[in-house]
């Protein structure tokens, strides 16, 4: 069994964006710029934006954290992302999910400027994605691809199971791997008999957020497994979705929780951030 170490690779992705940020400086005077609107008080939502911010700041990144209160209305998100797509100092717009409930989620995602959509939630990029034409990508799927390809692992023509059938992270998930040839089942909380299903899979990427939801009979001798959940277990570690004490003795390749996919995810915004940043740069010439 080998790891698939998400946090080595990500370090490396960022070392790369650090050098490609010092390149679009020399040539445009241009630094990339993330905005993260940050709602409520959510501890994990505030959590991860400090991540990020750190990730941008370690890569040379202008980014800046509109931080609002749980009641806010819907108008006051809307005229912030407004004010930000038209601020040209921000390359990309983030908007740390989940939003309270008075606030309409898909009008204020629909409402980025696909150009700094860095999270590929937008309809358009959605709908770019599936049919394989180049946008942005979701990051917490885009990182698991990263990760394969690091490894060496083709997925073509492989029986992939996708269990979590979210839109940020198991739909766009399944469509990168339909793209690149994969054989492809969706499976979530309506699936009957999850583990017929798992059975029958070369690699299994799972992101539920259920603790030891896919266990060692599940998953057949010599299976790819990519854990994308991320859970607080009773003793405040942070555990994936997959029993890895005892899936690990059986797989070929496993992500570990944490420093798997989790710095991917982060590694990715980066990426697409800079992207934004070199397509807007070359627009502006
Ligand atoms: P979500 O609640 O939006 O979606 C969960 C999905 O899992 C749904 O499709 C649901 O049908 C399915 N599901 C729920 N219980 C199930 C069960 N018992 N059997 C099969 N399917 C089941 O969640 P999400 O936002 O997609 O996140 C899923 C997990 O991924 C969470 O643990 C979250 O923390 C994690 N996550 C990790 C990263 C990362 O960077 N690693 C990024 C985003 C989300």
């Amino acid at each position: 069994m080998q790891i698939l170490d998400g946090k080595a690779l990500s370090q490396k992705i960022e070392q790369n964006v650090a050098s490609e940020v010092i390149t679009l400086k020399e040539k445009t005077g241009r630094t990339p710029g993330l905005a993260v609107i940050l709602v409520g008080n959510d501890p994990a939502s505030a959590a991860y934006v400090g991540m990020k911010k750190k990730a941008c700041d370690r890569v040379g990144f202008y980014s800046v954290t509109h931080e609002m209160p749980e009641d806010i209305s819907q108008d006051a998100i809307e005229n912030t992302i407004k004010m930000m797509n038209q601020n040209p100092n921000i390359d990309g717009i983030l908007i740390q999910l989940p939003l309270p409930p008075q606030i309409d989620t898909t009008k204020i995602l629909e409402l980025v400027d696909p150009s700094k959509d860095v999270d590929g939630f937008h309809p358009y990029n959605v709908g770019r994605l599936v049919t394989n034409l180049d946008g942005f990508v979701p990051c917490t799927p885009l990182g698991v691809m990263e990760l394969l390809a690091e490894y060496n692992i083709d997925v073509k023509g492989k029986n992939c199971c996708v269990v979590g059938a979210s839109n940020i992270v198991g739909k766009p998930m399944a469509s990168l791997l339909l793209n690149a040839d994969a054989t492809v089942e969706i499976c979530h909380i309506f699936t009957d008999d999850l583990k017929k299903h798992t059975l029958q899979a070369d690699i299994i990427l799972v992101g539920v957020g259920v603790i030891n939801l896919i266990k060692e009979d599940m998953v057949k001798d010599g299976a790819i497994i990519i854990d994308i959940g991320i859970n607080r277990a009773q003793n405040g570690k942070l555990v994936g979705d997959v029993d890895f004490e005892n899936v690990s003795k059986k797989c070929s390749y496993i992500t570990p929780v944490p420093g798997g996919v989790g710095p991917m995810t982060i590694a990715m915004l980066l990426s697409n951030t800079l992207k934004a940043a070199q397509q807007h740069a070359s627009e502006s010439h």
